[in-house]
């Protein structure tokens, strides 16, 4: 059953989602070549504590991290470890946060340095798709013709979707209903809803450099390319309200749409 969210409870929301942007902000200075992922999830483990939040991934299903650091051919999942980030790497982080009962849930993609074309177009597109899906997040619309706003973005752009990863409904547990993929599915259209003031999502499309096919590698979490192109991951938390989509995961001075130069954004 979808959980709808009153004008007092999306405030609390926004509480939670705010840390996870000031998280993202305490992380910025460490997205640097030469940083292993671990000590970017070290980052996030004492911005979390410091903000008084609970970290939603450690121990989720048994991850074993704060966050997920997915890099390059990584898709979603990746486990913080000894890896160096590198100059031109694309470097997805997510990161969900616990507060006062809700939960904020938000992924930013960054590239270190210049980048390939192909990583800078990856990155570009899965923003794009991500701003297209939260602008017709808004009362009127259905959850169809959100879903096909992303969809449209990235197979317009010729690059690949990830059709195995799907956003979701968000509020006291980090997923609830509905499901929120990035494509239009048969099942999605016989489940349609009309979006209404207090429905919160996470909205979260996943594009690849090359196919949209991924597979999971042994240390069962980290999901990878299966051509080793890269990924990027972008995902916002977002309230429908009467005056549109609001965007729940920024920080202090952070606008939506974003303001150009905000890293990360
Ligand atoms: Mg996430
Ligand atoms: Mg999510």
């Amino acid at each position: 059953m979808i959980q709808f969210k009153s004008p007092r409870e999306i405030e609390r929301m926004a509480v939670a989602g705010e840390m996870v942007a000031l998280t993202f902000q305490a992380i910025q200075p460490l997205i640097v070549p030469g940083t292993p992922t671990i000590e970017i999830d070290e980052a996030v483990r004492d911005s979390v504590h410091d903000l008084g939040g609970k970290p939603l991934f450690l121990g989720y299903h048994g991850f074993p991290a704060h966050s997920c650091i997915s890099v390059n051919e990584q898709v979603v999942h990746g486990i913080p470890g000894p890896r160096k980030l590198q100059d031109g790497d694309l470097v997805s982080i997510d990161i969900g946060i616990g507060a006062d009962g809700f939960c904020g849930d938000s992924a930013r993609s960054f590239l270190i340095g210049e980048g390939s074309r192909s990583a800078i177009r990856t990155l570009e597109v899965c923003r794009e798709a991500l701003a297209a899906g939260i602008a017709a997040a808004t009362p009127g619309n259905t959850l169809v013709e959100l879903v096909q706003a992303i969809e449209t973005s990235i197979r317009g752009a010729k690059l690949g979707l990830v059709e195995k990863y799907v956003g979701h409904g968000i509020g006291r547990e980090m997923h609830e209903e509905p499901q929120v993929p990035n494509f239009v599915t048969k099942s999605l259209k016989q489940n349609d809803l009309e979006l209404r003031p207090g429905l919160v999502l996470a909205i979260e499309p996943m594009v690849n450099g090359g196919t949209g096919d991924v597979y999971t590698l042994d240390d069962g979490w980290t999901v990878v390319t299966v051509d080793s192109e890269v990924s990027a991951h972008c995902e916002h938390t977002v309230a429908v309200t009467e005056e549109g989509p609001r965007v729940l995961t920024l920080a202090p001075g952070e606008a939506w749409p974003p303001i150009p130069g905000t890293p990360g954004q």
